[in-house]
């Protein structure tokens, strides 16, 4: 490959290894993707992101990436623990939805969010529904290497018959002593040999809207068997790179170690990668503390913890100004800081697209910084795909195109290092970060007249006191415009002024 020093942090080794695939030049990868009972919200964003930059710089040095997302339509119950309902059931439940109408819709919403974030789509993304003959076909597999058992109409993996022959707990770092003795006895857990066996198979009760026919009667699979199958049938039964949010680690991908290495007896992962995790104002998102922001929200300002709306690509942005592994905490000032970051670096990009090269005597200190600019790139995605340290280089060559657009010349730069430099900038910036120009056309009448006319029925609407038409359309509004309410009138602007 074009780049042999390209190293990653290898959860499982704990340590940064050299990426080497199995079977160059092709790269087998795969990210647990999103169980779809509920809007994609901030959570969801970052691995998209961390693993699209992953996909991105893999076929940028030239490798053949087999990328699989899957989403989870089945089997992810309640808490992410083997008793409760079905994430997907009880939606459809409440809303009196047949489940794959529950899946359809938050499907087509997570890749509309997926779309305007610039998320590449995966080349194959499974459903777990789809695959329940595999699923099922591993879980035999399992039993008749003496790891899982059959109880009650449900199967279970056999942690300590698995102990005795291999490692649970290598990824997480986890002792199953500790863990059996941190394990609260539940009801039903009692078909258990020990508290911390998984669900491989579920029995369905008759209530259960989802089940499937299988060798051990009626019932639904396990969340994590879906992973361990899925990645064996599109990647194999060792595959290079699996990637998730540091929340999965354990049990989930645990768990997919286990079952893999049950079913063949093979390290079904050489790299896996995890991305930290993000905090709201410095606490944890959760629903109960009301800071739970959708996706939708972030991008229309609806969420009342929003000071403004916030373009895809600024939230983009603000996640690539971080490394991965570190955590990152949203604050208005933080996505307001990344918003002008990402304004400033795209004037940059579209003042360097125009620029002419003009022959002025050559400075060694310009010379120097634009000629290393690519390579002091290169190296810091090769560290673990460290983007907050390209965007930092990207903000300190942006002054000197600033002064060149200013003077009118590109002064003190060699044709060669110039153009270099201008084809590494915009190649990082929208090949490999995957960031977008938001240019807004702003001679365009019919836009002007449109928001005008939309302003005159909202200013109706609240004075008829119909505040739910006026929040409507004020929503929508805020997606392409910046408005201004006073007392009696609404003003409104360009989201960016050029
Ligand atoms: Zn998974």
């Amino acid at each position: 490959m074009s780049n042999n020093s390209f190293q990653v942090y290898n959860t499982l080794t704990r340590k940064k290894e050299v990426f080497a695939p199995i079977n160059p030049p092709f790269v087998g990868m795969y990210l647990c993707g999103p169980t779809v009972y509920g809007d994609a919200h901030l959570g969801h964003a970052r691995p998209a992101i961390t693993f699209d930059i992953l996909f991105r710089y893999l076929k940028h040095l030239g490798y053949k990436v087999r990328y699989v997302r899957n989403i989870t339509d089945v089997g992810h119950l309640e808490n992410d623990s083997d008793e409760g309902e079905d994430k997907i059931g009880k939606k459809a439940r409440l809303e009196k939805l047949e489940p794959m109408e529950v899946v359809q819709h938050y499907t087509l919403g997570y890749h509309r969010n997926m779309d305007a974030l610039n998320v590449i789509p995966p080349s194959i993304e499974p459903h777990a529904s789809g695959h329940i003959i595999e699923q099922i076909e591993m879980i035999k597999r399992i039993i008749a290497h003496g790891f899982a058992y059959e109880s009650n109409g449900s199967v279970y993996f056999d942690i300590n018959s698995y102990q005795k022959e291999h490692n649970y707990g290598q990824l997480s770092g986890r002792i199953t002593e500790d863990l059996i003795n941190n394990t609260r006895e539940l009801d039903g857990q009692s078909e258990k040999r020990s508290p911390i066996d998984f669900a491989l198979w579920k029995k369905a009760a008759p209530e259960h809207i989802m089940h499937w026919p299988s060798p051990w009667g009626e019932g639904f699979p396990g969340w994590h068997i879906e992973c361990s199958a899925m990645s064996r049938k599109y990647l194999g039964e060792t595959f290079d790179i699996h990637g998730g949010g540091m929340d999965l680690l354990f049990p989930h991908h645990e768990c997919e170690i286990a079952q893999s290495i049950g079913s063949s007896g093979k390290q079904p992962v050489r790299y896996w990668l995890h991305n930290n995790m993000l905090t709201i104002n410095g606490q944890k998102m959760g629903k109960s503390l009301n800071n739970f922001i959708n996706l939708d929200e972030l991008f229309t300002g609806s969420h009342k913890l929003l000071e403004q709306a916030y373009t895809p690509m600024t939230l983009r942005f603000c996640m690539l100004q971080s490394h991965y592994r570190n955590p990152i905490d949203f604050s208005n000032k933080g996505l307001q800081d990344a918003e002008k970051g990402l304004a400033r670096l795209s004037e940059t990009y579209l003042m360097l697209r125009d620029m002419k090269w003009v022959s002025t005597p050559v400075n060694a200190e310009i010379e120097k910084d634009l000629s290393s600019f690519e390579k002091e790139c290169t190296d810091a995605m090769n560290d673990d795909l460290n983007t907050a340290i390209v965007i930092s280089h990207m903000f300190q060559s942006s002054a000197h195109v600033n002064r060149f657009h200013a003077s009118g010349k590109t002064e003190g730069v060699s044709e060669k290092a110039f153009e270099s430099y201008r084809k590494a900038f915009m190649l990082y910036f929208t090949d490999i970060l995957g960031l977008v120009t938001e240019e807004k056309n702003t001679s365009n009448e019919d836009f002007d007249n449109l928001v005008n006319n939309l302003i005159e029925v909202r200013t109706e609407a609240k004075q008829k006191k119909d505040f739910a038409l006026s929040d409507t359309i004020r929503n929508i509004l805020s997606k392409f415009v910046v408005l201004q309410d006073s007392a009696t009138t609404t003003v409104w602007k360009h989201e960016r002024k050029k």
